[in-house]
C-alpha cells in the first residue's frame, strides 16, 4: 500500500483545509471520510448558501468565541478572514458581503464551496477515501503510529490498519449527526489522555413553556430586542432577528443567547426570555402611538388597528393573551386594556424550559481542552504527531461565519505544521 506522511480524519471544513494545505506544501496525504462523500455538513451551511466567514475587523473577532477566543488568536492571525476570502476567490469562488459582515459565495450555493475544496485536495494529489470509518487511533510510547478503520464496500466491509507518523483528527462535533459528525474524535482524545470540557449543543433553538400558537409558528421578525434573564437577573440583551418555532424560539439573536441558556438550564436555573416587539419606541412613545392609532382608527376593529404595530400573524395571540376582544373597536378600548397591551408589546415574556438536541444544534460547545493543544500548530501536547482541528476542539463561535472561519484557520495551521 502507498505510504503517507499524514492521515487526516474527516472531510469536513477543517479536514479538507488541513489535507489540502499539507499536500500543497509537499506532504503525501490520505484523507478519510466515513460518509459516502465529503462535506455533508458544509453543504447544509448557511441554509445551503454557506456563510464562509465574516468581514468583522480582526481585533473584534476573538470576542465572537467567548472565553476561548484568546487561544484561537494565533490560528486566526495565521489564516485570517481576509485570507479565507482570497483563498476562495483564487479558486474561482466569487464572494459577496451581506448584512453583519457575513460573506457568502456569490452563487449562493454551498455546493460550490464543497466542490472547490474537494478539487483543491485532488489537484494537490490528496488521496480521498470515502466510506472509511476510523475506529481507533494507534498510539505507542506517546506517539501516533496510525489508525484502525472499517472500510465499507458495497454490501460488505473489512477492517484495516493504516500507518503514518502524523494524524489530524478533524471529526467535528456532535451536532447534525446525520452528516457524519457523531463525536468520534472526543472518544479517541479521551483515550489518548486528553481532558474534555463538557460538551453540549450550542446555537440551538430554545423550547418555551408557553405553547406557540399554530398561526405564529415560522413567523420571523427581523428586528426585536431580546433580553435573557437567569434567576431574575438580566444577563444579556441584544437586537436582531427572531423566529417562532413549533416548540419555542429561534433566529439569529436567540441562537446567539442559547449557549448561556443551555448552561443555566443544566444547573437548574430559572431562564426567561423577554421580547420587545417595538424596540424603536420607548414606553411613552408607544403610548402616544397607541393613542394616535386609537383616535385615528377609533371605528376600526382592534385586530386591524394592531396591524400598525406588529405582524398580522401575531395579532390574534397578542389579543388573546391580553384578553381583548378582537372585534372591539378602537374607541372602546379601556385605559387598563391599553396599558396591558403596551406592557406586552414592550416585554413579551417566555419561560425557557429546554432546548433542542444536537439534531437541531448548529454547533457543539465544549470539546478537547485547549491548554493541551499547541495554539500555533494544533498538535497535542500529550501525543507526538497527533493534531486536532475544527469543532472537535473546545472552540465555538457566534452565528455569522465564525465557526467555519475557526475550522478553516485551525485546519490550515494543522496542515502547515504537518507539511514539514
Ligand atoms: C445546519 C448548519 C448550518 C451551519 N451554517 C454555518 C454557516 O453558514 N457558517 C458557519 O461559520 N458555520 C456554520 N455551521 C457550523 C459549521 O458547519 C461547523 O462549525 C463546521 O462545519 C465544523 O467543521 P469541522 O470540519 O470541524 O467538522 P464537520 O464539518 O462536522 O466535519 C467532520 C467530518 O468528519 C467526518 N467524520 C466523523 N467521524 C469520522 C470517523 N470516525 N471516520 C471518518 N470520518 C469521520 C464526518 O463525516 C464529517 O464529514 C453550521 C452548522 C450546521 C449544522
Amino acid at each position: 500500500m502507498q505510504n503517507f506522511d499524514l492521515i487526516v480524519i474527516g472531510a469536513g471544513a477543517a479536514g479538507m483545509f488541513a489535507a489540502g494545505t499539507a499536500a500543497e506544501h509537499g506532504a503525501r496525504v490520505l484523507l478519510l471520510e466515513k460518509m459516502n462523500r465529503p462535506g455533508r455538513k458544509l453543504i447544509l451551511t448557511g441554509m445551503g448558501r454557506c456563510n464562509i466567514t465574516n468581514s468583522e475587523p480582526i481585533e473584534n473577532y476573538y470576542n465572537r468565541y467567548g472565553k476561548n477566543g484568546r487561544w484561537l488568536r494565533q490560528a486566526i492571525q495565521g489564516f485570517t478572514p481576509t485570507q479565507t476570502i482570497k483563498f476562495f476567490n483564487h479558486l474561482g469562488v466569487e464572494t459577496i458581503e451581506e448584512s453583519n459582515g457575513q460573506i457568502f459565495p456569490k452563487s449562493q450555493k454551498a455546493r460550490e464551496v464543497v466542490d472547490v475544496l474537494v478539487n483543491y485536495n485532488l489537484n494537490n494529489r490528496v488521496t480521498i477515501r470515502n466510506d472509511v470509518e476510523v475506529k481507533n487511533l494507534l498510539i505507542r510510547d506517546g506517539a501516533i503510529e496510525g489508525l484502525s478503520c472499517k472500510v465499507i464496500a458495497r454490501d460488505t466491509f473489512k477492517f484495516e490498519s493504516i500507518f503514518a507518523t502524523k494524524v489530524i483528527v478533524a471529526t467535528g462535533g456532535k451536532s447534525y449527526p446525520g452528516t457524519g459528525s457523531t463525536g468520534d474524535g472526543y472518544r479517541w482524545a479521551k483515550k489518548a489522555g486528553h481532558t474534555l470540557t463538557p460538551i453540549f449543543p450550542a446555537l440551538v433553538p430554545l423550547e418555551t413553556k408557553e405553547q406557540i400558537p399554530v398561526e405564529v409558528i415560522k413567523l420571523e421578525m427581523p428586528d426585536v430586542k431580546v433580553c435573557l434573564w437567569i434567576d431574575d437577573k438580566k444577563v444579556e440583551e441584544g437586537r436582531g432577528e427572531i423566529e417562532f418555532t413549533r416548540t419555542g424560539l429561534s433566529g439569529r439573536i436567540i441562537l446567539k443567547m442559547s449557549k448561556q441558556c443551555v448552561l443555566a438550564l443544566h444547573v437548574k436555573s430559572r431562564v426567561e426570555i423577554t421580547l420587545d416587539l417595538v424596540p424603536d419606541l420607548g414606553m411613552k412613545e408607544l403610548d402616544v402611538k397607541l393613542l394616535q392609532c386609537l383616535n385615528e382608527y377609533g371605528k376600526k376593529r382592534m385586530f386591524n388597528i394592531l396591524r400598525e404595530l406588529i405582524p398580522e400573524r401575531l395579532i390574534g395571540y397578542c389579543l388573546e393573551i391580553n384578553e381583548i376582544d378582537p372585534d372591539k373597536l378602537g374607541h372602546q378600548l379601556t385605559a387598563d386594556e391599553r396599558k396591558r397591551l403596551r406592557l406586552w408589546l414592550k416585554e413579551v415574556r417566555f419561560i425557557i424550559k429546554g432546548h433542542r438536541s444536537y439534531i437541531k444544534a448548529l454547533v457543539t460547545s465544549g470539546g478537547i481542552q485547549l491548554k493541551e493543544i499547541h495554539p500555533k500548530t494544533m498538535e497535542s501536547k500529550l501525543v507526538k504527531g497527533l493534531y486536532f482541528a475544527g469543532e472537535v476542539l473546545d472552540v465555538d463561535g457566534d452565528k455569522g461565519g465564525y465557526n467555519l472561519q475557526a475550522a478553516f484557520s485551525t485546519g490550515r495551521m494543522a496542515g502547515l505544521a504537518c507539511s514539514g
